[in-house]
């Protein structure tokens, strides 16, 4: 489980985009949302946009491998699509706020690793919400006062990426990535596979 964090507006979403697009051994964990849905956005493709009494629902019925209120709405990953993939092998981004971070973590704290990406500037995240252009300008206010929250929370994550250059911004979620795919206990295949390269140049010194 790879999980992205960041104040809105750093450029989480088209970092997300960018990974599915090119590696098809991950795939996303589409969040359920009680947040309005966004002029480009589309149901069961970015979130699933549910009314509250359905997100309370799934989150009673512990359908829900975390949740959490952000920006004053709910948000939670669904558990059932995370686990199948894991089942499969593949793995799985997720694209949840820093409470969530925390919960994943202690259901299931080995496999994980967690990236937290910080805009440039102040005045370069605040332009990257306004030219996006698909929230009220109070909305973009709110989510500007919860950003110094966030970045402190930011702290306890693995890793931290600088989202200025987009293109060496991707290259270096991609090298994490691809790093924590070659940790030793993530290859069990290979431990067997280093076994018996020992086994056989015992053999030959005989
Ligand atoms: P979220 O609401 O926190 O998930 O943020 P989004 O992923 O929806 O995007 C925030 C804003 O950053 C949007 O206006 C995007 O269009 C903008 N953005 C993301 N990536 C790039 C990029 O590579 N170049 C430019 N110019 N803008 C970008
Ligand atoms: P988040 O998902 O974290 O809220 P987005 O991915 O929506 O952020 O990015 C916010 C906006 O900033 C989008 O319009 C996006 O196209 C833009 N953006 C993202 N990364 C960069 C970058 N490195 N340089 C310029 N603009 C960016
Ligand atoms: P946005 O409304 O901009 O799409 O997302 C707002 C915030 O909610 C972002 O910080 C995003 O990472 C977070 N978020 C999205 N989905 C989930 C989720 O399923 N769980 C949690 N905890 N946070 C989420």
């Amino acid at each position: 489980m790879l999980i992205l964090s960041s104040p809105s507006g750093a450029g989480k979403s088209t970092l997300t985009r960018a990974l599915l697009d090119t590696d098809p051994d991950i795939m996303l964990s589409i969040s359920a949302t009680t947040r309005q849905k966004r002029p480009s956005e589309a149901d069961g493709v970015h979130y699933h946009f549910l009314r509250q009494r359905e997100f309370d629902a799934m989150r009673d019925a512990g359908e829900l491998l975390e949740w959490a209120e952000v920006h004053g709405n709910c948000y939670g990953s669904p558990r059932e699509p995370v686990e199948r993939s894991l089942r499969e092998g593949r793995d799985v981004l997720f694209d949840i706020d820093w409470q969530g971070t925390l919960q994943v973590r202690q259901a299931m704290a080995a496999d994980v690793a967690t990236v937290f990406i910080l805009p440039p500037s102040v005045g370069e995240l605040r332009s990257r919400l306004e030219r996006r252009a698909e929230d009220t300008p109070e909305v973009i206010d709110r989510r500007l006062k919860n950003a110094a929250v966030e970045i402190e929370r930011g702290a306890g994550y693995d890793y931290v990426v600088i989202n200025d250059d987009f293109g060496r911004c991707l290259d270096e979620v991609r090298a994490i990535l691809k790093a924590e795919r070659l940790k030793r206990f993530r290859q069990p295949g290979v431990t067997a596979f280093a076994e018996t390269l020992v086994r056989e140049l015992g053999q030959s010194l005989l």
